[in-house]
């Protein structure tokens, strides 16, 4: 089963205003949207991530405060919600780090799924896409990334990004 994964299209990403906003990303939205689209067209399962904070989390040694639980900054961009409401096959995990895997209940929704196919789009890809991808494939899941519906703050690393999760985990990058 083919499935869509969506990372962190949050405000505080994606939003000139959000807290860790980076001039361009936005560029990537309508790719997003598209394969949306694409997977509802086909009755296939959707399922987004947020990144998901306390105040004081201890990762905001390491990034400026972001993604708060509850916070406007937190919250899915409204571009994703709508084309994705009401839509049966939508999933959604909240995650604390990088890998969707840590610490949430993103593994039972793949057992529902029964999903082992991974379309993946969204932010940022040296980080959260990466290390997310990084635990796909070390279960041997079919990973394909989808380079224009993924972006990053730095454009050496996005590219280093790319070929880290080609080269060195066997995805595919499309
Ligand atoms: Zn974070």
């Amino acid at each position: 089963m083919k499935c869509l994964l969506i990372v962190d299209l949050q405000k505080d990403f994606v939003y000139p205003d959000g807290a860790l906003y980076t001039e361009g990303v936005e560029k990537i939205v309508p790719e997003v949207l598209k394969l949306i689209r694409e997977f509802k067209s086909q009755n296939l399962p959707i399922i987004t991530t947020a990144d998901t904070h306390v105040e004081n989390d201890k990762e905001f040694n390491i990034w400026p405060p972001h993604c708060i639980k509850n916070t406007e900054g937190w919250k899915i961009i409204p571009e994703v919600e709508n084309e994705l409401k009401n839509y049966k096959l939508r999933y959604h995990t909240e995650k604390s780090r990088y890998s969707a895997f840590y610490n949430s209940n993103f593994e039972e929704i793949l057992k529902e799924i029964g999903a082992d196919e991974f379309h993946v789009a969204g932010l940022v890809s040296n980080i959260c896409v990466l290390f997310t991808v990084e635990d796909l494939k070390s279960r041997w899941y079919d990973v394909y990334v989808h380079e224009k519906a993924t972006d990053s703050y730095d454009k050496e690393l996005h590219k280093f990004a790319m070929r880290e999760m080609k080269e060195v985990l066997g995805a595919e990058v499309v």
